[in-house]
């Protein structure tokens, strides 16, 4: 109330008056929309968790405009058109079918999913950026010695993408200011440079284990929807274990967690999707 007496009385203190009232209601908006923004719903698994409020659009900008940087640097897009074909049309399906499972339940894909192959022929692995942007080496693609194999790479880099486990992590490390420029990536003002160095935060990315076991439990799913048996998973542990060879690189060859930790994980959840066993006639 004495403010209001003194703001009368003096003009001066009046404009300070409101200035103060102006900053505190700042100071409760903010507060309102951090408490709001800590916490997001993924609209895929309606499970909260933490993405710094980055939507699926900004997710989807980040990724594409990631992409050609991170081909770069692993040797470029493929020249072998066939093979390129394979991985793009194995991606396709597998994202037709998670549409189908989710219109059941009147959801919606958010992302826009592409598949690349890399020309790295040494560089066994795969990746996921967010939004959608999927790549796998020919490294890996040329180990794989069947079409349930590679349902299951990109399955597995598909559940990263579905799970935002890229944004989980950029929200909570120091990459987060690079979440902030996401609407400078989307509208073109972003520097090679710091183009460079975000797309190496991602290939450097080093998710956690229940994030890679996620992953891994989208993957056996997917594959199922295309009816390739989740044996084929098991033995991309296999082909993995054999490639990693004690060296550690990102995401798919990572020896964390190692190959026999998810093989016994991968056994537990083909145990819950198939709780009446594996049908027969799987490919
Ligand atoms: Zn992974």
């Amino acid at each position: 109330m004495s403010y209001y007496r003194r703001a009368s009385s003096n003009q001066g203190q009046m404009s300070a008056f409101k200035i103060r009232l102006l900053i505190a209601g700042a100071i409760v908006l903010f507060s309102v929309v951090g408490y709001f923004s800590n916490t997001d719903i993924n609209p895929i698994t309606g499970k909260p968790q933490r993405v710094g409020g980055m939507t699926a659009q900004e997710e989807i900008v980040l990724g594409i405009q990631s992409a050609p940087e991170m081909a770069r640097q692993f040797g470029g897009i493929s020249h072998d058109a066939v093979a390129r074909n394979e991985v793009s049309s194995m991606g396709n399906r597998l994202v037709q079918a998670l549409e189908q499972l989710l219109q059941e339940s009147n959801r919606a894909l958010p992302y826009q999913f592409q598949f690349h192959l890399l020309e790295d022929d040494r560089t066994v692995n795969a990746f996921a950026l967010p939004g959608g942007q999927i790549f796998i080496t020919e490294a890996l693609y040329r180990r794989l010695n069947h079409p349930g194999q590679l349902a299951a790479v990109l399955g597995h880099e598909i559940g990263h993408v579905l799970e935002r486990h890229s944004a989980q992590q950029m929200a909570t490390s120091q990459m987060f200011s690079g979440i902030t420029s996401a609407v400078g990536v989307a509208s073109g003002d972003v520097s090679g440079q710091r183009m460079a160095q975000m797309v190496t935060s991602f290939i450097g990315m080093k998710y956690s284990r229940s994030n890679e076991l996620e992953s891994d439990r989208w993957g056996v799913q997917l594959m199922s929807l295309l009816n390739y048996h989740p044996e084929h998973m098991i033995e991309l542990m296999n082909i993995l274990e054999e490639e990693s060879g004690g060296g550690s690189t990102p995401d798919f060859a990572s020896t964390h967690p190692s190959p026999a930790n998810r093989r016994e994980h991968i056994n537990l959840i083909v145990g819950e999707i198939f709780k009446y066993g594996i049908p027969e006639g799987m490919q």
